[in-house]
């Protein structure tokens, strides 16, 4: 049986694979020159060390090397890619297409912008598997759009988006595309040229690399995207990123990276197989439990189910050993798993991804999300289905609603009485 703590919430981070961990260290004390400086011998090691590293990310990309600019991470990347367009291309236009479920680096970087005033942002919706349609990202245009920014994979509910017929359509109108793929880089084929993708931005510690550091590939060339940094000081990574560059961090990013790019088939293969005994698993045994997020056209290791009558947080509680005193008595493993509330000072919101989907705030409070990864095992799954039978299980027990529903008693006619 399993004897240590489960982690199955990858979408969340990942842990550093050992061979990526391997390549990293002789850059922190012994190969630890600074890339910029072109004086000595240690600044060209350091420097050589980049660009490798460049060229394993591009790679998996399909990009020019020259086109990934690095930096702390996905959040900064997603910001770079916004900011960065919107305030060069000012005198174009001032219009940018988004959607409502992108993660909050990109939604929240274009609320920021609207209140400066800067920019005007259209959120297309996104139908009931969170996908967006591309007709409504080309009626969305209009003369002054600089950017359309889409992600790939959504990060809680694993919905992959059609990004080479929305690049297809930018590139037709002569539209800037952005894509944050975070989550679709390295689990997923990505092609900047075919996809017709102009920015798209990434992050190492996603996909078994290091925390802190990311890039964001910018098309030199068909078109050149230009853009206005963020940050200011040396004019490093060509005058888009300025800071010494993370030269651990970044070797480290550009072996997780070929990682993927050698393993992507065979581990999206195991990580599939492994979401689907786990899905079956409590598919077969629970009932009133709803999948979130696209049945097909999603993550393979994304699970994202709404258990009815269940508040999320506290099977999460009872997942994870913090207050269940069964658990803890019995030190059962703890299982990491992340759910669709989230802790926003002393209320629970539900996830506004949910929330687009059109799941109810009753469903979308019971909802846990499941990210399996590349260390997790057979083992492990069996484990997890058989403590989340058993959790919800005991939950409902507790649960009047549930006893009401399954007595046959229509929830909508009961006339609630006020305490
Ligand atoms: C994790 C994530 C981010 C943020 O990445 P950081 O490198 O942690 O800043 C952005 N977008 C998506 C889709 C993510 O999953």
């Amino acid at each position: 049986m399993t004897t240590k703590a489960v982690y199955l919430d990858n979408h969340a981070t990942t842990p550093v694979d050992p061979r990526v961990l391997e390549a990293m260290l002789p850059y922190f004390s012994q190969t630890f020159g600074n890339a910029a400086s072109r004086s000595h011998g240690f600044g060209w090691e350091a420097e050589q060390a980049v660009e490798r590293a460049r060229e394993q990310i591009a790679r998996l990309v399909n990009a020019k090397s020259k086109d990934i600019v690095f930096g702390s991470g996905a959040t900064e990347a997603d910001n770079l890619a916004v900011k960065g367009v919107v305030e060069f291309y000012r005198e174009k236009g001032n219009h940018v297409i988004t959607a409502v479920t992108e993660h909050k680096a990109v939604l929240d970087t274009c609320r920021a912008l609207e209140r400066k005033g800067v920019a005007t942002v259209t959120y297309l919706p996104v139908d009931r598997y969170g996908m967006v349609d591309p007709d409504a990202v080309r009626r969305a245009i209009t003369d002054k759009t600089v950017l359309i920014s889409i992600m790939y994979a959504n990060n809680e509910v694993g919905t992959i988006n059609p990004i080479a017929e929305i690049g297809k359509i930018a590139r037709e109108k002569s539209v800037l595309f952005h894509t944050d793929a975070t989550q679709g880089v390295g689990r997923l084929p990505v092609d900047v040229e075919a996809m017709h993708i102009d920015l798209l931005s990434m992050s190492a510690h996603k996909i078994y690399g290091p925390k802190g550091v990311g890039a964001l590939y910018v098309r030199s060339k068909n078109p050149r995207v230009r853009l206005a940094a963020i940050i200011d000081g040396g004019g490093h990574e060509r005058g888009m990123r300025s800071g010494t560059l993370n030269v651990p961090g970044i070797v480290g990013f550009g072996k997780a990276c070929e990682l993927c790019r050698e393993s992507m088939a065979d581990e999206g293969q195991r990580v599939l197989r492994l979401r689907e005994r786990l899905k079956d698993l409590i598919f077969t045994q629970l009932d009133e439990v709803y999948l979130n997020g696209h049945p097909v056209h999603r993550l393979p290791a994304n699970l994202n189910v709404s258990f009815a009558y269940v508040e999320g947080e506290s099977l999460l509680m009872g997942l994870n050993g913090s207050v269940h005193p069964i658990a803890a008595s019995a030190s059962l493993p703890p299982i990491a798993v992340s759910s669709g509330s989230a802790c926003t000072s002393a209320t629970l919101e539900p996830s506004y991804v949910l929330k687009a989907l059109g799941v109810g705030d009753d469903l979308a409070h019971t909802s846990i999300r499941f990210g399996i990864g590349r260390f997790n095992t057979d083992e492990e799954i069996d484990y997890v289905a058989e403590r989340v039978v058993a959790e919800v299980r005991r939950l409902r027990e507790l649960s009047p609603l549930y006893e009401m529903a399954k007595e046959g008693i229509d929830l909508k006619s009961v006339a609630w009485q006020r305490e």
